[in-house]
């Protein structure tokens, strides 16, 4: 039998998944992917002996990954390592308070009650509904396509339905953690879950609690030698399957007949396949390959998530303050919230994530210095990001540094490259460098999100974090697996 053939549009980690996924399936798999190397979001740099990933810097359910690279009969050149990290995070908070957070939640629950006075039993119980709201809806909320979701609603008795009414979807994450902690520090640490898929704890709903559950009951991870390897590892397994990737290659058209794509045009060669997969992000490909197919509502007026500033900075000293994954809190989260959001501003005292895998990867800085991956969330939008903006973004981290951890940066810094929501768009093709496609900033917006299957053209199907089940790596992974079942019941 003639095998079938499958082109993905970009070679982004849900492109990459697919891949493993068709190629496994049987499928002759061809990726078209615009960079010249894969990742898509999931890049690296190197520069005067550092080593920076880019992009996503926080890993969990890693056996995505490893379930991924045992498919097929070809075993991969390349070996995954990872490990569980022992310490989640350091939250750091303008009055000098520090809280870590150990991976066992009896410990972590400890840590808290001793630095914030939040009874212990508060944690543990949050922690537990998180865990049982996950076990209860992540199979049909992030594992199936999103047509079951909306069928499995709708065939439900009023009767049924009550379990899920429980959970009180129409409160916004904020209002349920006010409710369940007293401390307003405890209420910041579980309100920034919220920012995993680039929205506002004060507009999400209260269901999104339960992505603290991956985090502090499943455990954070780290790959034994970075980020990036996460991508070498799933690119070097596509290629033991035989899938093809012609990099430099920029999808310019999709062309369509009746109900189906017939043919995918780049600057050179007018391709054709069985099966179509985009893995570029939805508002991008409707304004561009996809332009002449019909725009769906959800991308003609998308509510984007946030992007963000990211200063990649090669540190001249380490700093044994700092860990893995650190938080510098805003003294007002929701203030944060509403010049992202609302004014489309820079806040003036934003909350500062310092990333440094260097602490892990050794091998990533030079001996005795660190590798600063800084970010902040900004509004999407690339209109206002010029030198002033970045300058000004730059001046109030280096503000909340010296004011919460007493370092003065700007003495420690040996080389910078920055990251902007223009960058963003431009190196990676998403709309405005909103970093998750639409946020999910009401009760509706999981329903809102574009399908992976099209309901129009029964060959094209998409993927990748701005399209069901969300961003973010576990999701992404999440829609190829969806993809991949939805395309073997062709
Ligand atoms: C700064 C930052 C921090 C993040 N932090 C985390 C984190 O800690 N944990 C986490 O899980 N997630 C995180 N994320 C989100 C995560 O990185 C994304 O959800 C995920 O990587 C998106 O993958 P994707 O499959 O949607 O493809 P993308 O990464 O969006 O890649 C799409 C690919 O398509 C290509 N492409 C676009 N247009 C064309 C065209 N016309 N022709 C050919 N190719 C094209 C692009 O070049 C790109 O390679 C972060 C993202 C960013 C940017």
């Amino acid at each position: 039998m003639k095998q079938k053939k499958c082109i993905i549009i970009g070679a982004g980690i849900g492109g990459l998944a697919t891949s493993v996924r068709l190629a496994a399936l049987g499928y002759e798999v061809l990726v078209l992917e615009k960079n010249r190397l894969p990742g898509g979001k999931m890049q690296q740099i190197e520069r005067d002996g550092f080593r920076f990933d880019t992009g996503p810097s926080l890993f969990t359910l890693p056996h995505l990954v490893t379930d991924l690279l045992a498919l097929g009969s070809t075993p991969s050149d390349l070996t995954f390592k990872f490990n569980k990290l022992k310490n989640v995070c350091r939250y750091f908070y303008d009055d000098g308070t520090i809280i870590n957070v150990p991976e066992k939640p009896e410990d972590f629950a400890r840590e808290i009650e001793i630095k914030t006075g939040e009874p212990a039993a508060n944690i543990l119980n949050y922690l537990k509904t998180a865990n049982d709201r996950y076990q209860s809806s992540a199979d049909l909320f992030i594992f199936n396509p999103l047509k079951n979701i909306i069928s499995s609603v709708r065939n439900k008795k009023p009767k049924e339905l009550k379990p899920m009414l429980k959970v009180k979807p129409l409160r916004t994450m904020h209002k349920e953690n006010q409710i369940s902690f007293r401390s307003p520090q405890v209420i910041q640490i579980f309100d920034r879950y919220a920012t995993y898929n680039g929205s506002s704890p004060y507009k999400a709903s209260s269901m999104l609690n339960m992505i603290s559950h991956l985090e502090h009951n499943e455990g954070a991870f780290f790959p034994e030698k970075g980020m990036y390897s996460i991508v070498e590892a799933i690119f070097h397994k596509a290629l033991s399957l035989g899938v093809k990737f012609q990099f430099d290659t920029v999808v310019n058209n999709l062309i369509s007949e009746k109900n189906r794509i017939t043919k995918v045009i780049t600057g050179n060669d007018e391709l054709n396949a069985d099966v179509v997969v985009s893995d570029m992000d939805v508002n991008m490909l409707y304004r561009g390959p996809a332009k002449k197919l019909k725009m769906p509502g959800s991308v003609k007026k998308p509510d984007l998530s946030s992007s963000a500033i990211i200063f990649y900075w090669g540190m001249k000293q380490s700093f044994p303050q700092l860990d893995v994954h650190n938080i510098l809190f805003s003294g007002d989260y929701q203030r944060e919230f509403q010049s992202i959001f609302k004014d489309h501003q820079l806040s003036n005292d934003p909350t500062v994530y310092i990333f440094i895998s260097s602490k892990i990867v050794k091998a990533d800085a030079p001996e005795g210095k660190e590798n600063w991956f800084v970010m902040i969330n900004v509004p999407p939008g690339t209109e206002k990001v010029n030198q002033k903006w970045i300058d000004q973004a730059r001046e109030n981290i280096f503000k909340k540094i010296h004011r919460t951890l007493k370092i003065n940066p700007r003495e420690k810094i040996l080389c910078e490259e920055i990251a902007t929501s223009k960058t963003i768009e431009r190196n990676t093709g998403s709309w405005k460098g909103a970093l998750y496609g639409n946020n999910s900033n009401s009760i509706w917006s999981a329903f809102l999100r574009h399908q992976n299957k099209s309901g129009k053209y029964n060959n094209l199907f998409f993927t990748g974090g701005s399209v069901h089940p969300g961003g973010g790596i576990p999701l992404c992974l999440a829609s190829a697996a969806i993809v991949g079942k939805e395309i073997e019941q062709l």
